[in-house]
């Protein structure tokens, strides 16, 4: 097995990090682990991988799966091009031959034969056999493929079956301690400390709120976006209102209960 190399670039997008979870990514990678990286909408997943790709020198691939999403569309297809027949990688093969990590954003809402193609590369073969053009290829010693998906919201029949989940390493992703969160919101929108602190805060408030029709509760990232619009000159209470509340549900009685939160914490 050829050692992957690290070359460090200069330009990392910020990432706080919660735990080891840099470590535990960077000895993944040098071991040549697939991994898993489970975790609500908005908790900092795709900023991690994007902090990790950098930090390593790895080029970044990132694959948003959706419902219609096929193994064709990872692997590849035949083009038609001034007459004639030509062969284009996808994400996934370009990744495979040149290096560098595969991200696969929410792969459970991909079309079940893409497993079929996760998973020769996934254990110690790490090939990516190509159907249509008959190419059986050896992943680059620099290749990672990195998956991610929501377990909060998905349905029964949209999650991972067990002989896949089994194929990685697996981590589990949460919405950051508030000492982490609120460096994060400075971090990311500029407001003062002070400001921030009464923002965690709210969302530890907004999170705890239970009985109500919400699927998700409030992730750091829109605590981001309430803390950009303060930025940006709007009242508290309406940055809040904005970002904490509208985008969280439909629901008149859910709204007003978290409009209620927001006020008691904001209104003063
Ligand atoms: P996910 O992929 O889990 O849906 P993102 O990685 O896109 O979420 O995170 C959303 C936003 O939250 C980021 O753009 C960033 O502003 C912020 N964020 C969340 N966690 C962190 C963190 N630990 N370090 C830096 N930024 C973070």
């Amino acid at each position: 097995m050829n050692a992957p190399t690290v070359s460090a670039q200069l330009d990392v997008p910020f990432y706080q990090p919660v735990g080891s979870e840099c470590e535990l990514f960077e000895a993944a990678w040098r071991q040549q682990l697939p991994v898993l990286i489970k975790g609500p909408t908005g908790c900092g997943k795709t900023r991690f991988v994007a902090h990790m790709a950098a930090r390593l020198g790895l080029p970044l691939i990132t694959v948003s799966c959706h419902d219609d999403l096929t193994a064709a569309d990872l692997v590849g297809r035949h083009l038609i091009g001034d007459g004639a027949t030509y062969w284009s990688d996808g994400p996934l093969t370009r990744a495979v031959r040149e290096g560098g990590i595969c991200y696969l954003d929410e792969v459970v809402e991909a079309r079940k034969d893409t497993t079929v193609v996760l998973h020769p590369l996934t254990d110690d073969r790490r090939i990516l056999p190509i159907e249509r053009t008959g190419e059986v290829l050896e992943a680059s010693p620099d290749f990672m493929l990195v998956v991610s998906y929501n377990p909060g919201y998905q349905h029964v029949l949209k999650t991972l079956k067990p002989s896949t989940r089994q194929r990685f390493v697996a981590m589990s992703f949460d919405f950051p301690q508030p000492e982490v969160e609120h460096a994060v919101v400075v971090r990311e929108s500029g407001i003062d400390a002070g400001r921030a602190k009464q923002l965690v805060t709210l969302a530890g408030q907004l999170r705890r709120l239970t009985g109500y029709d919400l699927d998700e509760s409030v992730s750091t990232r829109l605590l981001v976006y309430a803390a950009k619009l303060m930025a940006a000159g709007m009242a508290p209470l309406t940055a809040c209102r904005t970002a904490l509340a509208e985008p969280l549900t439909d629901d008149a009685d859910t709204l007003a209960a978290l409009l209620a939160v927001i006020d008691t914490q904001f209104a003063a």
